[in-house]
């Protein structure tokens, strides 16, 4: 495996090895499922979901697992707003997620585990806490004890001490340390609760992901992802929770990515810029966002505007033009079967600089350069039909059809309306007959039918052309 991935564990690039060859134990914290997730959110849905696609482009078998958070108190405060039911919320909002999670080409992770219905996992783990003295109850609250752990702040490179002179003055003074959070918490009136053996309650939010990762994926994983808000204090508490409980290592490798403004700004609710990625996807399109995504390294910031939106549409228009183009060509010229090495080499070429890129802490960013260049190599071979011999055009199908099956920027691989040009080439043909013939509404039908699939026709000097419309 020649895959390079930062850890932010050891701020290196390290050699990606999984614990187990051939497999891999993936686990991506998902959202809390209180509402429509906004277009920040969709970042580490999308990157990694790109990453998972990758691992499996190279043969691996990804176990990736997501959770919801479902039960905490946005969902309490947003469920008693609508004068729904906690669970109702979050069956709505679940859907609501996989609708937009499914627009934006988002693969289905393999488990999605929810919070509520691994209380017992959650309670279990607790239970181990307070046994091995790493936690501690008061009045049915339970606490992870932070200095039964010295290793805490290892993730966020901060120690107990910097931490605890940074840390607001409290709030809760039955913790013996500011620093010490919650893992369980006691009933209040109104709110959903659990028996356990601390009374009825409910878990606090770290804990569900220490106990979810460990119970779908075992207790050491190869992956842990995130957005970097996560760092601290989220994921320096899940390993805190798992460590403390199993001593071994709970994740080899983890990875956050940066975040995602808008016009240059942090999206916020007060400062009006907030937007879902639902209201995103409907004025953009998903593959536009998509590419716009992949468009810096996951771990730089990246600016949403207008303009980088437009931008990322333009070249997506620009891959799926040069794919049309050359089904065009496959069905309407007569392309000889005789070997042009140089053109195949240079394909080639091209994809194995798209692979080092990927390779090299999935430089996303790097690989769209190699697929651009392959584009410019395309158009210029589709001028020049002596250089377009069909083993070049398949060679160019085979690149696009690869790079698309890991970064769905085509929608090749996830929309069949788009994958089978024959058929499209068929009914342009059955379209140029039945206009020959004066059979003018066969031939409207058939332009009306293409376009609800998003096929666009145009007549030019060189025949009916077809592009898919995004
Ligand atoms: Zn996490
Ligand atoms: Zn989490």
């Amino acid at each position: 495996m020649s895959l390079k991935l930062y850890n932010d564990l050891t701020r290196k690039k390290e050699p990606f090895v999984p614990i187990v060859p051939g497999k891999v134990s993936f686990y991506s914290c998902g959202p809390t499922v209180y509402d429509y997730f906004h277009i920040g959110n969709s970042r580490p849905f999308i990157v990694f979901d790109v990453l998972r696609r990758y691992l499996e482009s190279k043969g691996l078998e990804v176990n990736f697992v997501q959770n919801f958070t479902d039960i905490d108190d946005k969902m309490i405060n947003r469920a008693n707003d609508l004068g729904i039911t906690v669970n109702e919320l979050a069956e709505k909002t679940i859907q609501d997620y996989f609708e937009d999670a499914d627009a934006l080409g988002i693969r289905r992770a393999t488990h999605y585990p929810r919070a509520t219905e691994h209380i017992e996992n959650i309670i279990f783990l607790v239970m181990t806490l307070i046994e091995k003295g790493h936690a501690y109850e008061i009045e049915g609250d339970v606490y992870f004890q932070v200095s039964t752990f010295p290793e805490y702040g290892k993730l966020s490179k901060q120690t107990i001490e910097e931490l605890q002179s940074g840390a607001r003055i409290n709030v809760d003074e039955r913790k013996k340390n500011p620093l010490d959070f919650a893992l369980w918490k006691t009933h209040k009136p109104g709110e959903p609760s659990w028996e356990s053996p601390w009374g009825k309650g409910r878990p606090g939010w770290h804990i569900e992901c220490s106990a979810m990762s460990m119970k779908y994926l075992g207790e050491t994983i190869d992956i842990h992802s995130g957005g970097c808000d996560l760092t601290f204090p989220h994921h320096e508490n899940e390993i805190a929770q798992a460590e403390a409980a199993t001593g071994k290592e709970f994740v080899r490798y983890w990875i956050h990515n940066g975040y995602l403004l808008i016009d240059k700004e942090k999206m916020s609710k007060s400062l009006g810029n907030f937007l879902t990625a639902r209201a995103a996807r409907l004025k953009f399109s998903p593959l536009a966002i998509r590419l716009f995504m992949l468009s810096a390294h996951y771990r730089s910031p990246i600016n949403f505007s207008e303009e980088t939106l437009e931008q990322a549409k333009a070249a997506v228009e620009r891959l799926l033009n040069c794919w049309s183009d050359l089904q065009h060509a496959r069905t309407h010229r007569d392309l000889g079967a005789s070997e042009h090495s140089e053109q195949l080499q240079a394909i080639e070429r091209l994809f194995d600089s798209y692979i080092e890129d990927m390779d090299d802490d999935f430089n996303t960013a790097g690989a769209l350069g190699s697929v651009f260049e392959v584009v410019r190599l395309a158009n210029n071979y589709l001028k020049d039909n002596l250089v377009l011999s069909l083993d070049v055009l398949e060679k160019i199908e085979s690149f696009f059809k690869k790079i698309d099956d890991v970064m769905g920027i085509m929608g090749l691989t996830d929309n069949e309306q788009h994958e089978d040009s024959s058929e499209i080439e068929r009914l342009i043909s059955e379209r140029n007959q039945a206009r020959k013939d004066r059979n003018y509404a066969r031939a409207d039908q058939i332009r009306d039918e293409l376009a609800d699939r998003g096929i666009i026709l145009e007549d030019t000097s060189e025949g009916t052309k077809w592009k898919i419309q995004i």
